[in-house]
C-alpha cells in the first residue's frame, strides 16, 4: 500500500525522480537531498510504513540485510573511514518524513560532524538504573 500524500511513496514508486543507487521489488535506495556527508543514502521500502513499529518483521530484516550490503559497497567505493546507520521513529526522535527509512551515512575524517552522531550522556542514579532495567528486562 502507498500513501498518496507521502513524498517517499512518490519517490520509491518512481513518480518523483531521484538519484537511485539501488532498486529491487521491495526497496529503492536514493541519495539524500540534504546530505550529512558525501554519499548519504536512504533505504526506502516501496510499501508505505510510517515507522519501525508498522514494518512487517520480514521486511525489517531485509532492510537490515540490504543496509549491510550497501554499507560494504559504499565503503569500498567512497573509501570512507566509517559509516553510521540511523533510523528515526517519531518526531521526538528526529523523524521528519513519516515513511520508514534507514540512513546510511558515510563518515570521513574531519567531515564537519561530531565523531559520534551526538547525544548528551545522562547521569542516572542506581535507583533510576534499576527501575528502567526492571521495566525492560524480558
Ligand atoms: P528523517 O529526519 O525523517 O530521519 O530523515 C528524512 C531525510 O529525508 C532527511 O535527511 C532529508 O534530507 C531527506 N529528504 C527529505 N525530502 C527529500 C526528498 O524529496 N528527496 C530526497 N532525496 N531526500 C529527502
Ligand atoms: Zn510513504
Amino acid at each position: 500500500m502507498t500513501d498518496t500524500n507521502c513524498i517517499f511513496c512518490k519517490i520509491s514508486g518512481g513518480e518523483i525522480p531521484s538519484k537511485t543507487i539501488y532498486e529491487d521489488d521491495e526497496f529503492r535506495v536514493i541519495l539524500d537531498i540534504s546530505p550529512a556527508t558525501k554519499g548519504h543514502a536512504l533505504i526506502l521500502p516501496k510499501e508505505h510504513y510510517a515507522n519501525i513499529f508498522e514494518m512487517p518483521e520480514q521486511l525489517a530484516g531485509k532492510a537490515m540485510i540490504l543496509a549491510k550490503k550497501l554499507a560494504k559497497h559504499m565503503t569500498n567505493v567512497l573509501k570512507c573511514d566509517g559509516l553510521n546507520i540511523v533510523q528515526n521513529n517519531g518526531e521526538m526522535a528526529g523523524q521528519t518524513v513519516f515513511h520508514f527509512h534507514m540512513h546510511l551515512i558515510p563518515r570521513y575524517k574531519q567531515d564537519g560532524n561530531e565523531e559520534k552522531l551526538c547525544w548528551n550522556h545522562l547521569e542516572l542514579s542506581q535507583e533510576e538504573l534499576d527501575d528502567v532495567f526492571e521495566k525492560l528486562r524480558q
